[in-house]
């Protein structure tokens, strides 16, 4: 197949996050030639003529129920056949139980466990698959600590498109089981997170794999910016104050500030939230980088290790998005330890009925530390954005019950035992 251009409707170019430099989007494929690894290049659109095509009117009217009814504000032609799989357009739940926790008055949780594959790397992969076949690749391929794998495979197999998958040995066995499952060949890298990216990386140019790595592949953080315009429009186009989200890479948190971005750029809405990223104490890069003013670009990499899996990044791939979203938001970043970590799977659960995985349950965690120091008030309207489901890990579910003191109680199959291990006795003797 011969590979057809990545150009669409409405990006007009893209541009090197280091040294500005343009380019068409056919003249490259991932990154700027100049700046290796650190040249992540940002997708600018031509908001008018998107302005033409999609408004909030018309998206009133839109029955598409998926991240697809923000199609001009995405990068992909508009003949594109798009995946099968119903990606975005997750609930936005008020939670008044937990926000009353918090001292808050308005707290919304998003859930991104709801996606196809569990996790909000669906609408990235998603966008992806699309790219991939307009390139005519025959493999596509992807390092990840398992849910933007799992996503891929899961995308890929909607399909029939063959990838290839580098985890980390110990990613979580739910997480290998769904990459298994979906039919993708899956390389159990023998090192961290950072190695099978390195890994995949030299694959992918000695076979011709597409790319679809985070921080890589510019079009991720738009496929992932669809979650801020499901906010904004699920918010009636009232931005909330604060948004929150667990960061690793920093890809969401990126994706999260271009699409409120584009929003104003619309002239839909009038500001962007502050952002609001969550990092585990084990691994908090870009906590570091933000509290004392380093330079991403030449900040090392640092030893990284936590419970959430999905959060764990010695070099976050996507850090100056990440950071710049933090600043121009006038945000803040924050960490969390892997107790607290643990802690808010049931305390999420309980607070609002949303099971979420470490990494997801990190941001509530994380704005608990926000409110205690000041950085939340009470009167702001604040979004968890809980971006993957508490069954990606159950060991570590069980982990955080376990911590909490909360316990199943075993009874024979006699009504007698559950009257007594629920100290029901006398009621049933009364009857
Ligand atoms: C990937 C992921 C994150 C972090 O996203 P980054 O773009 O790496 O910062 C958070 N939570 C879950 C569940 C994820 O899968
Ligand atoms: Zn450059």
């Amino acid at each position: 197949m011969s590979p057809t251009s990545g150009a669409t409707a409405h990006v007009t170019h893209l541009v090197c996050l280091v040294c500005g430099r343009r380019f068409a989007p056919e003249e490259v494929e991932y990154l700027c030639p100049e700046h290796g690894d650190d040249g992540i290049l940002d997708v600018v659109y031509d908001h008018e003529r998107i302005a033409t095509e999609l408004s909030p009117a018309t998206l009133a009217h839109d029955p598409d129920r998926s991240m697809w009814r923000y199609r001009p504000l995405l990068p992909v032609s508009p003949a594109a056949d798009l995946p099968p799989l119903r990606v975005g357009w997750t609930p936005l739940y008020a939670a008044p139980r937990l926000g009353a926790e918090l001292g808050l008055e308005r707290l919304w949780v998003k859930d991104e466990g709801m996606q196809p594959t569990g996790s909000l790397k669906d609408r990235a992969s998603a966008v992806a698959v699309v790219k991939a076949r307009e390139r005519g690749a025959a493999v596509v391929t992807t390092a990840s600590t398992g849910n933007a794998a799992a996503a891929l495979a899961g995308l890929a197999a909607s399909v029939d498109q063959a990838a290839t998958i580098l985890v980390p040995a110990s990613a979580p066995e739910a997480k290998v089981a769904q990459l298994l499952a979906y039919g993708a060949t899956v390389l159990l890298v023998e090192g961290t997170y950072d190695d099978a990216f390195a890994l995949s990386m030299r694959a992918a140019e000695r076979f011709g794999w597409y790319v679809r790595n985070t921080g890589v592949n510019p079009y991720m953080s738009e496929g992932k910016k669809t979650a801020a315009l499901e906010i904004a429009e699920q918010l009636d186009w009232h931005v909330p104050d604060v948004v929150v989200v667990g960061v690793g890479d920093g890809c969401i948190i990126g994706g999260l500030h271009k699409g409120f971005r584009d929003l104003v750029a619309l002239g839909w809405t009038d500001r962007v939230p502050r952002l609001l990223g969550v990092q585990a104490s084990g691994s908090d890069y870009l906590v570091q980088a933000w509290e004392r003013d380093e330079d991403v670009v030449t900040k090392p990499a640092i030893a990284a290790s936590t419970v959430a899996d999905s959060i764990c990044a010695g070099l976050p791939r996507d850090r100056i998005k990440a950071l710049r979203a933090v600043q121009d938001s006038d945000g803040a970043f924050v960490r969390v330890g892997d107790d607290a970590i643990l802690a808010a799977i049931p305390a999420l659960a309980r607070g609002c009925g949303v099971f979420a995985e470490p990494a997801a349950a990190a941001a509530y965690a994380g704005l608990r530390v926000a409110v205690s120091r000041g950085l939340v008030h009470r009167d702001d309207a604040v979004v968890v954005l809980a971006t993957g489901t508490g069954l990606k890990d159950v060991p570590a579910a069980m982990r955080a019950t376990g911590a909490a003191g909360i316990e199943a109680r075993r009874v024979t199959p006699e009504l007698e035992a559950v009257a007594r291990a629920l100290d029901l006795d006398r009621t049933v003797g009364r009857k």
